[in-house]
C-alpha cells in the first residue's frame, strides 16, 4: 500500500477507487467475489456485502473494513468523495464498464460529477503486481511444481483411444487432490491434426495411434496461477516430425537463455523467432512467445515481437514459441520462469526432450 500511496502522489491524485478483484485481493488480501477498495493518501476502506462480513474480517489487511447494503463500488465512491482533501480519484478505465461510470457518477453530488473521477492512463497497480514479492514467489513456485507432478501423473495414464476429455477430466480431477483451487484456464488437450490448434479445446475425439499431442494448462494455488505446456508424441515420430520438435524446443531454449533483468521483452520474442525462421517455420509461430502470470494467467509484460520494456527481476513470465501447420500437426514448449538478475530460474521443470508414449 506504501508503493501505491507514493505513485498516487506522484500522479497528482488524492485517492484511487480499485474494482478490478484481482488489484483488491493484491492491495488487501480480500478474495470475495464483489468489493471495492478506496484509497486514499492517509486511508484506505474495502467495502463488500454482509455475505463476506467474516471472510473481510479474517482476511483483509492495511484497510478498514465497511459492509454496505449498495453496490460495494458505490459505497466507495460515496465514501471517498466525502473525504476532506479528496478532488481527484484515479480509476481504471481497462476494467471499468461505460455503464459502471455512469453509475458512479450518478452516485455523486451534483458538483462532482464532471471533476472527481479521472480516468487514468496507466494502471498504477500493475506495475506493481508485475515484480513478485519472494512469498509470491514462493507460491508461484509451488503451484509450477504442481503442474509438472500433473504432467508427470498424465504421462502415465494416456493412451490411445482415450477421449481428449476424459485426458482433461483427468488433469483436472487429479489437479483437486493435489491442492489446486481450481485451473487457471481451461485446460487444452489438442491431439493430432488438431494440435495445430493453439487452443484446441479438449474435444470427444480419442487420442490417435500416432500423432502430437499438445497439453497447456494451469492451476490456481491461493490465488496464484501455474502455466505450462508440453507436447509428447503418441507413437513413433517420423523424422520430420522429430525435427519440427527439435526446432521448437531449441527456439524455447534460446528465449530462455536471452531472459534476465534488464533485457527487452522484444529481445526475448526474437530469440525464439529467430530460430523457428531459420528452421523455416516463420509463418507458424503465430502467437506472442509469451507472457506475465501472477493472480491473473495473462498479465503484463507481454513477451511479443518489438516490445520495448524491460525484464525487472521478480517478474514471473512464461516462454512458449510453437508451430502450427494446419491439417498436419502443432507442437508447443512453455515454462514458466521467474526472472532474476543473471538470468531466468525456471519453475516448471519437467523434462522437455520429446517424449514418445
Ligand atoms: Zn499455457
Ligand atoms: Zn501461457
Amino acid at each position: 500500500m506504501g508503493a501505491l500511496r507514493r505513485k498516487l502522489t506522484r500522479a497528482g491524485l488524492s485517492g484511487l477507487l480499485v474494482t478490478h478483484l484481482p488489484d483488491v485481493r493484491y492491495l488487501c488480501g480480500f478474495t470475495g467475489s464483489s468489493a471495492a477498495l478506496a484509497v486514499t493518501r492517509f486511508q484506505a476502506r474495502l467495502f463488500t456485502d454482509g455475505r463476506y462480513r467474516s471472510q473481510a474480517e479474517e482476511e483483509v489487511q492495511a484497510a478498514d473494513v465497511e459492509i454496505s447494503t449498495s453496490a460495494a463500488a458505490i459505497a466507495a465512491v460515496q465514501w471517498i468523495a466525502a473525504q476532506t482533501a479528496v478532488t481527484s480519484v484515479g480509476f481504471d478505465p481497462t476494467t471499468t464498464t461505460v455503464a459502471e461510470l455512469a453509475r458512479w457518477k450518478d452516485a455523486l453530488p451534483a458538483r462532482l460529477r464532471r471533476s472527481l473521477l479521472t480516468p487514468l492512463a496507466a494502471s498504477l497497480i500493475e506495475p506493481l503486481r508485475r515484480v513478485k514479492s519472494e512469498a509470491e514467489l514462493a507460491v508461484m513456485h509451488e503451484a509450477a511444481l504442481t503442474g509438472c507432478r500433473l504432467f508427470d501423473h498424465m504421462l502415465s495414464i494416456l493412451r490411445p483411444g482415450m477421449p481428449e476429455i476424459e485426458v482433461a477430466a483427468e488433469l483436472e480431477h487429479q489437479a483437486r487432490l493435489f491442492g489446486a483451487e481450481g485451473m487457471s484456464f481451461e485446460t487444452i488437450v489438442a491431439a493430432g491434426k488438431r494440435s495445430a490448434l493453439p487452443h484446441g479445446r479438449a474435444t470427444a475425439n480419442p487420442l490417435p495411434r500416432r500423432g502430437f499431442l499438445t497439453l497447456d494448462f494451469g492451476i490456481i494455488l491461493r490465488g496464484y496461477c501455474s502455466d505450462m505446456t508440453r507436447t509428447v508424441f503418441l507413437g513413433s515420430p517420423k523424422a520430420g516430425e522429430r525435427s519440427a520438435y527439435q526446432a521448437v524446443l531449441e527456439a524455447q531454449q534460446a528465449a530462455v537463455n536471452q531472459v534476465s533483468a534488464g533485457v527487452r521483452c522484444g529481445d526475448v520474442d526474437e530469440a525464439a523467432r529467430n530460430v523457428l525462421r531459420r528452421e523455416g517455420f516463420a509463418d507458424a509461430f503465430t502467437h506472442s512467445t509469451g507472457h506475465g502470470v501472477g493472480l491473473e494467467i495473462h498479465e503484463t509484460p507481454r513477451i511479443g515481437a518489438g516490445q520495448t520494456n524491460r525484464l525487472q527481476a521478480g517478474m514471473v513470465i512464461t516462454i512458449e514459441p510453437g508451430i502450427y501447420l494446419p491439417g498436419r500437426f502443432g507442437i508447443r514448449i512453455e515454462d514458466m520462469v521467474a526472472v532474476t538478475r543473471i538470468g531466468a530460474e525456471i519453475l516448471t521443470p519437467a523434462p522437455k526432450a520429446l517424449i514418445e508414449l
